[in-house]
């Protein structure tokens, strides 16, 4: 099939419809939307304006500004423990072309890819783009979402070529630890896979720690990081990230740079170097308003009857099982009508998020507390019934 016929095929995300509708009321609590509410600090915003001024206003080479790669190189080794050169490293159009890159130039026709479900909504579409068959694996809630490699091992068949994962993970904010990273990794050494490690959110950490898995023994072949700027530091709109391999792979990666996008915008990519050697505060004080707000949302959960909820340890959602009040687009629907809160359905981050909905806490405290009152009052109210 070409990628024209399978677009046909992809349905619009689950979240979508929900959103239409949301839009159309007054007084709807938006925590659908999963950016960052901060804005982005002044000190990158003024890089850009001067890049502007200094003349940034025309191409970049296809793989990103040197002086970027550089500020990565030096990045990725202090706070990845991973080792790469320049031409390890490629810039991108937002962490979502870092995976359609990552994608694209590792899934052959027929291919099969697992995907941790439930997951991050734009896996599967880009897996079935390029021309692969996504095979999800389900995460399970009693174990806290963190993948067991037994139940991975499963799902592995001789057409089996990449598995994603995703820590800290959107939707379910488990973090994995570091000895679940190494069985995966010693899983894709015996069967020969590539990993695509997808780590937009590896700041937002609130307990345990970030762990890349490329920078794992022997792991360095095997594994493209997808990295963003959107998440850390409020970046949502710049559209900057990043993608790390070894050479072959960003070789062929900078082919789709070139006649994709040509390059990622060139003030931009000068912001994200005054993101890169800037002050890092701005990231810490999101971050602990990101676990303050997350902390009050997931006790505020234990409180209402019949719902089962595992607390994040990262990112800033927070994905509650709710499967006694009835199907997750059900719930969601209700409680945008009745509680005129949006969340988004389960369902729409894959067949095993059925069941659960995704609450985001990138929206100010009072707001969330006042969500939260809302949402508890018309979630009694239908356990009454
Ligand atoms: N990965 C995950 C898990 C995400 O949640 C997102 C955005 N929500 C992305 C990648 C892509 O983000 P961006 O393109 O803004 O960098």
């Amino acid at each position: 099939m070409s990628i024209s016929e399978v677009l046909d095929q992809i349905p619009i995300s689950g979240i979508r419809r929900l959103f239409e509708l949301a839009s159309r009321m007054a007084d709807v609590i938006n925590l659908g939307i999963g950016e960052p509410d901060f804005d982005t600090p002044k000190h990158i915003k003024e890089a850009a304006i001067n890049a502007l001024m200094e003349g940034y206003t025309h191409y970049t080479s296809n793989a990103g500004l040197l002086e970027l790669r550089e500020a990565l190189i030096e990045k990725l080794r202090k706070e990845n423990d991973i080792d790469v050169t320049v031409d390890e490293v490629l810039v991108t159009v937002g962490g979502e072309q870092a995976l359609a890159n990552a994608i694209l130039a590792t899934v052959r026709r027929g291919d099969e890819v697992l995907i941790l479900s439930p997951s991050f909504v734009s896996y599967k579409p880009l897996v079935m783009m390029a021309g692969g068959v996504p095979v999800e694996v389900p995460v399970k809630e009693e174990n806290e979402f963190i993948p067991i490699v037994d139940d991975i091992k499963r799902y592995i068949t001789e057409k089996t070529r990449v598995i994603i994962i995703n820590t800290p993970c959107n939707p379910t904010g488990a973090v994995y630890p570091r000895k679940v990273l190494e069985e995966i990794a010693d899983l894709a050494v015996e069967r020969n896979l590539m990993i695509i490690s997808d780590e937009a959110y590896e700041k937002i950490v609130f307990d345990g720690e970030h762990v890349s898995i490329a920078s794992l023994n022997g792991m360095r072949d095997r594994v493209i990081s997808v990295f963003s700027f959107s998440k850390t530091y409020a970046m949502t709109g710049w559209r900057l990230g990043y993608v790390v391999a070894r050479r072959d792979v960003i070789n062929r990666m900078v082919k789709l740079n070139m006649y994709l996008v040509t390059c990622p915008v060139a003030f931009v990519q000068r912001a994200g170097i005054a993101a890169l050697k800037g002050p890092q505060e701005c990231v810490k004080r999101m971050v602990y308003e990101y676990r303050r707000r997350i902390e009050m949302v997931y006790k505020r959960l234990k409180e209402i009857p019949d719902i089962s909820v595992v607390k994040p340890k990262g990112t800033f959602y927070i994905f509650p099982n709710m499967s006694s009040y009835g199907k997750s687009s059900e719930v969601a629907e209700y409680l945008l009508y009745e509680a005129r809160v949006a969340v988004v359905p389960g369902s729409a981050f894959g067949k095993y998020g059925e069941g659960y909905v995704r609450i985001s806490c990138a929206a100010p405290y009072e707001k969330l507390v006042e969500a939260m009152d809302r949402l508890e009052k018309s979630l009694r109210k239908l356990h009454r019934r």
